[in-house]
């Protein structure tokens, strides 16, 4: 008997595009424009260390420019490869129109183990890999944005925009060349927690429809929900950390690179994190059980399961076995083509990653925008703000004292009604706003026609649909 072969990342990614593309009236030529990768550039550079000459291997590859500049991050793993960076490349252009922000698809990728180098070897590392993108405008405010991704961070993106900086002296919109920064070097207020975030606000809004819910044979809301999160890196980590304490959902597993552990009572995410920190995985957590074979976990009993470290986990060989009524994929391809058809015929509803970790992206693009206004969201309007709401509260005070009436509003309340919103209001008031427009505009394929039985091809139909028109509206 054949065994079913799993197909690569990138050819996943076309399968899944390709069965979209055939519930959608585009002309052949249109199909195979957006489908194709546009271009990718493969460097290799030398960098002096420890005595001798290393040479790197790094990618950047723009899947499309119907808008520009095209966006991706950058990530650092030994793995990177050619197939993978144009598959994240083009679910960048996908994520991008799903979620309407005007960009379009990019990806880079260096081949580097970041735990085998110092800090300052590393940073001479990007920094070289940074020249080489620059050099060829594959990093540009106008032209290619790249953002943190596995492996990459605000440190990295500090370097990125400084030595870009160094290269365009005079360009004035320059720390827009890169996202993700730390806050004090253009960076915005909440990016670091705006993947995690987002997965959160999609949690919400998933959890607003009860028909939705009911299709993932769950009832009631976030609270009291069993999560299992795969990766406790900055997207797992503050999605399950916000998930447990602002929704009242419980982290009853977490797995990581050395094994996993269970607690059926629920994990206080922020003291495991800092076990890692401290140890360096999970292993000898002491309030929890732990499991040397950490994929275990991902065929463990639970409402919500939440891969959220790298892509491929869920296959051909343990689809079958995943018992999650409801999947969240924090990070990107974490659900192979192959296993994406066992999970449909199972009935497993699967919030896919070009939704449900839309939000990185999101707030990079707030950043990108306040970069190029040179000012931060809510400066000018706060206080007025604050003065117009303490108007009306003296004013409701002083009625309530002149009728003689014995009410006080409650010092909460006015404590939270006279806060004028600051950048980081303004940031996640955003970002909830396009992760609640986009969930409607899939849910709408997705509820609405017989022929669409889940939320990927929902999303990946409203995302082409989108790049088509823009496409054609350029006269293609
Ligand atoms: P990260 O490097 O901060 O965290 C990854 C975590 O996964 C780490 O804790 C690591 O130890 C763990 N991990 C790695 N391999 C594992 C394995 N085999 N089993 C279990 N755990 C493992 O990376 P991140 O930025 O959180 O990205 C995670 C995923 O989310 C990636 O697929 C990335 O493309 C995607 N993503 C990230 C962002 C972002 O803003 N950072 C945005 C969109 C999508």
């Amino acid at each position: 008997m054949a065994t079913a072969v799993e197909p690569s990342f990138r050819d996943s990614v076309d399968l899944m595009y390709g069965r979209a593309v055939k519930l959608l009236d585009l002309s052949p030529g249109l199909e195979e424009k957006i489908r194709v990768c546009n271009s990718t550039y493969v460097v290799r550079f030398g960098v002096r260390l420890r005595g001798q000459i290393h040479t790197f291997t790094g990618y950047r590859s723009v899947h499309s420019e119907h808008m520009e500049p095209v966006k991706g991050g950058i990530r650092y793993a030994p793995t990177v490869n050619q197939d993978e960076v144009e598959a994240l490349a083009a679910l960048m252009t996908y994520k991008c129109a799903l979620v309407q922000i005007p960009f379009g698809g990019s990806k880079g990728g260096l081949c580097i183990d970041p735990r085998e180098w110092e800090e300052h070897e590393l940073e001479r590392i990007t920094r070289r890999f940074a020249y080489e993108l620059i050099k060829r405008d594959l990093i540009n405010p106008s032209q290619n944005v790249p953002a943190p991704d596995m492996g990459t961070g605000e440190r990295e993106m500090a370097w990125i925009a400084d030595q870009y900086a160094r290269m365009h002296t005079t360009d004035i919109n320059a720390a827009a060349c890169v996202t993700g920064k730390p806050v004090h070097a253009g960076g915005i207020a909440g990016r670091v927690e705006a993947t995690g975030r987002g997965v959160q606000y999609a949690l919400r809004e998933f959890f607003r429809y009860p028909e939705d819910v009911r299709r993932a044979h769950l009832s009631g809301g976030l609270d009291g929900k069993r999560i299992i999160v795969q990766g406790l890196g900055n997207v797992g980590f503050h999605a399950a950390q916000f998930l447990s304490l602002e929704d009242g959902a419980k982290i009853t597993g977490i797995i990581e690179r050395d094994g996993a552990i269970y607690s059926e009572d629920g994990l206080d995410v922020l003291s495991v994190k800092e076990w890692i920190s401290r140890q360096g995985g999970v292993k000898g957590y002491p309030f929890a059980t732990f499991i040397s074979d950490g994929s275990k976990l991902l065929e463990t009993e639970c409402d919500i399961l939440i891969p959220a470290a790298m892509e491929g986990v869920i296959n051909l060989d343990n689809a079958a076995q995943v018992k999650a009524p409801l999947i969240v994929e924090a990070a990107n391809g974490p659900i192979t083509a192959g296993a994406d058809e066992i999970l449909r015929q199972k009935g497993v509803v699967i919030l896919p990653d070009m939704y449900a970790n839309a939000g990185g992206v999101t707030v990079s693009y707030f950043e990108w925008v306040g970069n190029l206004s040179h000012i931060k969201f809510g400066r000018m309007e706060r206080r007025q703000e604050e003065a117009r709401h303490r108007l009306l509260v003296d004013e409701l005070e002083r009625l309530a004292a002149d009728k003689g009436l014995d009410w006080t509003l409650s010092p909460g309340f006015k404590e939270q009604y006279l806060r004028g919103a600051g950048e980081i209001e303004h940031v996640r008031s955003g970002l909830d706003d396009t992760m609640r427009e986009a969930y409607q505009s899939m849910r709408e394929i997705w509820n609405g026609r017989g022929d669409v039985h889940d939320l990927r091809m929902a999303a990946y139909m409203v995302a082409i649909g989108r790049v088509a028109t823009a496409y054609r509206s350029k006269g293609l």
